[in-house]
């Protein structure tokens, strides 16, 4: 069995991440843990919290660091992401939930944090485009459509464009991209975690870059499994 590993995906919003999380979870057998999926569940099941965050996503600001930080607390304590590792897409999103997850990961630390470079220009084309299922969070897009009509091929859900895939809703959450969640560049850099993969070209290219930089860094440190 493939070792796991304990993994973060950086890259602004249309990068290829969800599709890329997905890959790389089934490769390196680990979950994959988004917190845009996790809140998207909460607000589709109705919950107190879900209307709030409801209301956040849908202007495209962020939900708090101290609640994503218990958000994502709880989920790493749960056995599959104890023993396998995890590979998380969505969080950390700033310095300070950098800090939190420093602290949430500090007897088992990350392995790897990857930057997904796409340039904006591209993600502006993607996001326009991008249909999400409503379901299982399975991404399409306009010019790759299920096969049937707006039908998931995966689970039969209803395919749709995401509420906060607007183009005030993508600005905005662009501009908070660079100015929130960029710094972490440096951040990981100078914790000697970062590696840079570009997110141009075909999804079965970027994942062949990504599983590469993955066992790079695996070979270098001589680790064999996450424990
Ligand atoms: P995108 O990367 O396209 O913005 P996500 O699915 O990752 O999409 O997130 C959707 C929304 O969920 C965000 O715009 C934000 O409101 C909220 N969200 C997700 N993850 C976080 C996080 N780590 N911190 C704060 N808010 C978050
Ligand atoms: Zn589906």
């Amino acid at each position: 069995m493939i070792p796991g590993a304990r993994l973060v995906l950086l890259g602004r919003q249309g990068a290829g991440k969800g599709t890329q999380c997905v890959r790389l979870s089934r490769h390196y057998v680990i979950p994959h843990i988004s917190t845009g999926d996790m809140l998207r569940s909460a607000v589709k099941e109705g919950t107190e919290f879900g209307l709030k965050a409801k209301e956040i996503m849908d202007r495209g600001e962020l939900v708090s660091d101290e609640i994503m930080g218990g958000v994502v607390d709880e989920r790493l304590r749960s056995d599959d992401t104890h023993n396998r590792g995890y590979i998380l897409d969505g969080f950390p999103r700033t310095v300070g939930q950098a800090e939190l997850l420093a602290e949430i990961t500090q007897h088992k630390p990350l392995d790897l944090v990857i930057d997904l470079v796409v340039p904006v220009d591209v993600v502006l084309e993607r996001l326009a485009a991008r249909r999400v299922c409503t379901d299982c969070a399975t991404n399409y897009s306009v010019d790759n459509p299920p096969r049937y009509g707006w039908v998931c091929d995966n689970c039969g859900g209803e395919v749709v464009q995401r509420a906060d895939d607007t183009p005030e809703a993508i600005q905005k959450r662009l501009d908070l991209y660079e100015r929130e969640t960029t710094p972490l560049i440096a951040y990981y850099q100078e914790r000697g975690l970062l590696a840079e993969v570009d997110g141009l070209g075909s999804a079965d290219d970027v994942t062949a870059r990504l599983v590469d930089a993955i066992d790079e860094r695996r070979r270098r440190s001589g680790a064999s499994s996450p424990s």
